[in-house]
């Protein structure tokens, strides 16, 4: 099965739907698209636990009942404004409390399946975006999630992390740790100093690929890692002058 990219590095999106819902008190004057719409009471959201929800009332919260945590943004957040004006920038209006666009409203929803359950509430900031599920929304047979189910994507990622282990033991030292071809001293190589991050039992100063657009991706991603480790500061080694 093709899992796409994003879903093995761990951002969720079904696979059913492409369509973003907005708060409407984020969006007044949204468009509504096939990509795009407005969160109404009956509009079907993929909630964070992955399950198919019905909208069933939106609504502000006085600003005396804000969950601690917004109220502690909103006074950090109007102290920040408060200290650009004073250093002479220009902020525009000031803004409001009762309208501050990450303020928190009272979204309640009930599972989209039980028209009957009772609605749970929940605080959300104005500003955010759901999924937003067809009336035909389907559902995996065996947990009722949203596709791909979590067994379905930690299946893929485990997999995928042993293909990709299994690839890399392969590889024999002074190849391409991008595609496991020999790299030949004729060749354009990016190579990395310090520890081998891929095969750590080849030694340092050893993780070498390929300077050409197939073995790119891995290029980036073993950078990535690379500087992540705190190794940028070492300079990798880019094919310059004649091959
Ligand atoms: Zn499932
Ligand atoms: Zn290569």
């Amino acid at each position: 099965m093709h899992i796409p990219m994003h879903v093995l590095l761990g951002e969720w999106r079904p696979q059913q739907t492409r369509k973003t819902g907005y708060l409407p008190t984020a969006r007044p004057h949204l468009k509504e698209t096939d990509y795009s719409t407005l969160i109404k009471p009956d509009t079907i959201i993929a909630w964070v636990d992955r399950k198919a929800y019905r909208v069933t009332e939106i609504t502000e919260r006085p600003v005396d009942l804000w969950p601690e945590r917004f109220a502690n943004e909103w006074k950090r957040y109007a102290a920040w404004w408060v200290e650009q004006v004073m250093a002479g920038r220009n902020m525009g209006e000031q803004p409001e409390k009762a309208s501050w666009e990450h303020r928190p409203l009272a979204l309640s929803i009930q599972p989209a399946d039980q028209p009957n359950a009772k609605a749970r509430h929940f605080a959300v900031r104005a500003s955010r975006s759901f999924y937003v599920l067809p009336e035909h929304y389907s559902v995996c047979r065996l947990c009722n999630e949203i596709p791909p189910c979590t067994h379905v994507t930690t299946e893929a990622s485990v997999e995928h992390a042993m293909e990709n282990t299994e690839r890399l033991m392969a590889i024999r030292p002074g190849c391409c740790l991008g595609c496991g071809e020999p790299v030949t001293s004729r060749m354009k190589a990016v190579r990395f100093p310090g520890p081998n991050l891929w095969r750590p039992d080849m030694g340092d100063d050893s993780a070498v690929f390929h300077a050409r657009q197939d073995c790119s991706g891995s290029v980036s991603s073993y950078r990535q890692q690379w500087a992540q480790k705190g190794h940028d500061q070492l300079q990798p080694e880019l094919p310059g002058g004649d091959a």
